[in-house]
């Protein structure tokens, strides 16, 4: 009877459609929040967040609703992240939910990241309640919005969709009781033995791992003994609670209960997501089936600028604690000195890293132009290796074959916009899949490279469609690919930062382009220093850098030095590269 008053459920929606708004809307009319503190939303607290306006973290609330019968009612609202790069996120918090809101902003209409949402709910098998947002605005045009969220699923009626304004709180009440009603209570036997799904955790540096848990089965009391299946770790729980919205412990969390657990485990990589906890006295027969391990889609090698080396190792260090997504391990590099290689979901993921660093931690970093990963077969003992940094990727006479991953690219866009957007992924190799209207929309599938999409695709994809086209990935798999290393050598000496690795077919340009920028961009010497491009033995592009000018020149100590650098064969060393090298070299894609 407990659970007859529980429901648990998320906000899914295109970035920026107004999941925060209503998350917000939902904790001021449960008086979670009073109205002063959402004024600062109170569920995206990361610095990064509210300057890119996303949620990168999921944060679990629980809010008490009194209904209209004088009822209370237990809402478990899950908060997920918003951006293509995070979908795994989204999945992993929907498995914890009975059910959605998919929200759809009035002035924008169904987007790729609707359908991509869409279809997690789906595959999930959750209750989904449709809802177009922001009706106050001027743009809206809710009859449209209406038609295409009819048109994603043949089940949905006009009846059911729910129109809001989020802003205002006009038509929330509406969800409220709408959760209520069509949102399944959760069900499971709290006597039964404990069964419960982490499908996030944190880490605290005094308490440990604090896993994120919605319990299927059974009850868990704090000082009982906890197995972890998939770890295969045993551990004394420390702590259960909910999160209301702030820390707050509780005696136990029982069957259908969303909340957290301070796990007592120090091993920040122990506890995966998908994990499922039982207890040692009496355990589950059957765990769940866990999660795939996150891939990291794009790497890149992050250096320190004008901070310490040790500063960066331990900023490093604690982002990845919060963060399964980013990996990383240790590099070095000739011309940067030493670093890092970090692999990310996609370059808003790694703009958000740096971005953190930065922020977070005051740190002024360089990140090295990103790149996909390669699987390499070698002609010797046919033997494959997998590439995550271009100056690993072997010396053509031994490759067999390469080969590198591809994605599903599902954008939607403005009828009119189609032969531009088709002309642009064409360009980045992408082959048509799937063509299909959305209302006045449409939807086209490409099937690209990941190395295609990492170099500023999504930017160029929004400047071509004047901010209308929107896209969603979808991991597919490995295809051949005719790729090539190409060497940057300045002043006859390799720079192994610019080392690259694209396809045969875009050498000419990105060589004659990367070049250009150089040769404007690395800072001048004394001496005339020529800039080449590299591939398979061969100098296909070259530029000059042109000297200092003698007058400039004078007095500079930073260029006496240099040139006695130079006479004692040390070149290769002391070229100096910007982050606006890398900057510039990224942007021309
Ligand atoms: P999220 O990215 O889905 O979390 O979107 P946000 O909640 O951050 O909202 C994005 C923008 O839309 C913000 O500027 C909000 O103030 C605005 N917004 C959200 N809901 C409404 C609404 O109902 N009406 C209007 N006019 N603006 C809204
Ligand atoms: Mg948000």
């Amino acid at each position: 009877d407990r659970q007859k008053y529980i429901r648990n459920f998320a906000i899914i929606a295109h970035i920026d459609h107004g999941k925060s708004t209503l998350a917000d809307r939902i904790m001021e009319m449960t008086n979670t929040v009073s109205e002063r503190d959402t004024a600062a939303q109170l569920l995206d607290d990361l610095a990064v967040e509210k300057a890119h306006g996303v949620t990168v973290k999921s944060r679990t609330v629980r809010n008490y609703y009194v209904d209209d019968r004088g009822d209370e009612y237990q809402y478990n609202l899950i908060d997920t992240p918003g951006h293509v790069d995070f979908n795994y996120e989204v999945s992993r918090s929907l498995s914890a939910t009975d059910g959605v809101l998919l929200l759809v902003d009035a002035t924008k209409g169904v987007q790729a990241q609707t359908v991509a949402n869409y279809r997690l709910a789906k595959e999930a098998n959750l209750t989904i309640i449709p809802i177009v947002n922001k009706i106050d605005n001027l743009m809206a045009d809710v009859d449209k919005t209406v038609e295409e969220i009819l048109g994603l699923d043949d089940s949905f009626t006009e009846e059911e969709i729910l129109k809001i304004s989020a802003k205002s709180g006009l038509g929330v009440d509406a969800v409220l009781t709408a959760i209520r009603d069509r949102i399944p209570a959760p069900t499971g036997d709290e006597t039964a033995p404990l069964k419960a799904l982490v499908f996030d955790s944190k880490f605290d540096p005094y308490k440990g791992v604090i896993a994120l848990v919605r319990l299927f089965e059974g009850t868990l009391n704090t000082t009982d003994q906890m197995l972890f299946m998939a770890a295969d770790l045993t551990s004394q729980n420390k702590e259960v609670g909910v999160f209301a919205p702030f820390t707050t412990p509780l005696a136990k969390l029982q069957a259908g209960d969303v909340g957290y657990i301070v796990t007592g485990i120090k091993d920040a990589h122990a506890i995966r997501v998908g994990e499922t906890i039982t207890s040692v006295a009496q355990p589950t027969p059957a765990a769940f089936p866990g999660y795939q391990m996150v891939q990291p889609m794009v790497y890149a090698g992050l250096y320190p600028r004008g901070t310490d080396y040790k500063d960066l190792k331990i900023a490093i260090e604690k982002l990845a604690l919060n963060d399964a997504a980013f990996q990383y391990e240790p590099e070095q590099s000739e011309a940067l000195g030493m670093g890092f290689r970090g692999g990310f979901l996609g370059i808003f993921h790694l703009q958000i890293i740096r971005e953190r660093l930065q922020d977070e931690f005051g740190l002024d970093i360089l990140t090295t132009m990103p790149n996909s990963t390669f699987r390499v077969t070698l002609k010797q003992k046919d033997e494959m290796v997998m590439v995550e940094n271009p100056t690993q990727f072997p010396h053509f006479a031994q490759i067999a074959k390469v080969e590198e991953p591809y994605v599903h690219a599902k954008m939607t866009l403005p009828n009119d916009m189609l032969n531009d957007v088709m002309r642009l992924a064409e360009g980045r190799r992408g082959v048509l899949e799937d063509l299909d209207t959305l209302g006045s929309m449409l939807m086209v599938t490409y099937k690209m490279p990941v190395s295609e999409i990492a170099y500023d695709f999504f930017n160029e994809l929004k400047s071509v469609s004047h901010g209308f086209a929107t896209l969603s990935t979808e991991i597919a798999d490995f295809e051949a690919s005719d790729m090539v290393r190409m060497d940057i050598a300045i002043d006859y000496a390799n720079v192994d930062a610019l080392t690259f690795v694209l396809h045969r077919f875009k050498v000419e340009k990105f060589a004659q382009d990367t070049v250009t920028k150089l040769r404007d961009l690395v800072p001048r010497k004394l001496q005339q220093m020529p800039v080449q491009a590299i591939v398979e033995g061969r100098v296909v592009a070259r530029e000059n850098i042109p000297p200092l000018r003698k007058m400039a020149a004078k007095g500079t100590k930073v260029s006496k030095k240099q040139e006695q650098l130079r006479r004692a064969g040390q070149a290769k060393s002391d070229i100096e590269l910007p982050q606006e090298v890398f900057d510039a070299i990224l942007d021309m894609g």
